[in-house]
């Protein structure tokens, strides 16, 4: 990648998407960091100078606000002219944690292993229907209002790409029905406007207590969280046949220490960026519609 690209960043302020701001500028990439919060963004950015990273800009992005994915299109076509990386890291986890001192509750988990911290996460989490609401209209909607916006910018690049964080939660192996499972994998038969319709059925479905008659996830929690990355996946492979110029993938960025899970998580930032640095940076003619488990290529 030449040393003039230009990357976009959502949820840049902190945890993974920090990281990545932080490795794309050591690469000489500049970085437009995004943040919904315009203090915890200039923060960000002014960490990142102190390691002496002068190639990284804040621009504010609420990715739920469309009219917030356009002003960072016009900020970024008058600035740059072109988008090369748009990385939709920003997201949420659909529950509402009860934890009482976040501290004691990290220190707590951090003796156990995987599936004893799974259970006294799920015990201390719920999940109301308003974060399912919210949790949608992040991590799916979210990803396509700020991807719109951005799609001229990323096609007047020689090489544009997106890289969508996604998560394991998202791949169909946690959903209960077959035949859901298969409209999510067959790809040629799905549209956007279908997704949205999953989407609102979801929501529904959800309301009432009725995850099974569909086929969604049941099981182990997060379950808007799991059926956002679903859909998300889906977007970006009916995006990535749609754009053949352009490379398109989803990475699961493993078990990061971050807010996200308490700090609990196996791997370092450092190491969950590794994944999108790869997509992000990769040259030209390279896989697209592909869902990155880590670094290696997996199925939905
Ligand atoms: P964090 O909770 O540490 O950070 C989330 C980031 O997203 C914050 O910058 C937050 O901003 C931002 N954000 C949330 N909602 C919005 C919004 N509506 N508009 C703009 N920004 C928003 O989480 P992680 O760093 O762990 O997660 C990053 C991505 O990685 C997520 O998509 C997550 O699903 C995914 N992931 C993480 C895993 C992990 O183990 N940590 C595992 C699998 C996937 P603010 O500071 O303002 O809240």
């Amino acid at each position: 990648l030449s040393i003039e690209g230009v990357a976009v960043v959502t949820g840049g302020n902190r945890g993974i998407g920090l990281e990545i701001c932080r490795q794309l500028a050591s690469n000489g990439v500049t970085v437009v960091l995004t943040a919904r919060d315009e203090k915890r963004g200039a923060e960000a950015v002014s960490t990142l100078g102190t390691l002496g990273l002068s190639n990284v800009v804040f621009h504010q992005l609420e990715v739920s606000d469309p009219s917030s994915a356009v002003r960072l299109a016009d900020f970024i076509k008058e600035k740059f002219g072109k988008l090369d990386i748009l990385v939709n890291n920003a997201g949420i986890n659909g529950t509402i944690s009860e934890v009482g001192d976040p501290e004691s509750f990290r220190q707590e988990l951090a003796g156990m292993d995987l599936t004893g911290r799974m259970e006294i996460i799920l015990k201390h989490v719920t999940e109301p229907y308003e974060q399912a609401e919210k949790c949608l209209s992040t991590n799916y909607y979210g990803i396509k209002a700020v991807t719109k916006a951005m799609l001229p910018l990323l096609q007047s690049s020689s090489h544009g790409r997106i890289v969508n964080i996604s998560s394991c939660y998202g791949q169909l192996r946690f959903f209960c029905g077959e035949e859901l499972k298969q409209e999510l994998n067959n790809i040629d038969n799905l549209s956007e406007q279908r997704l949205d319709e999953l989407s609102e059925l979801f929501l529904t479905d959800f309301k009432h207590g009725q995850l099974e008659t569909r086929g969604w996830p049941t099981e182990g929690g997060f379950i808007a969280y799991k059926v956002s990355k679903a859909l998300m996946n889906a977007y970006s492979r009916i995006l990535a046949k749609e754009h053949p110029s352009l490379c398109i993938n989803c990475v699961h960025p493993g078990y990061v220490q971050t807010d996200m899970n308490f700090q609990v998580g196996h791997i370092t930032v450092e190491e969950g960026a590794r994944g999108t640095l790869m997509m992000a940076m990769a040259p030209k003619g390279g896989i697209s519609g592909a869902f990155l488990d880590l670094t290696e290529v997996t199925p939905f």
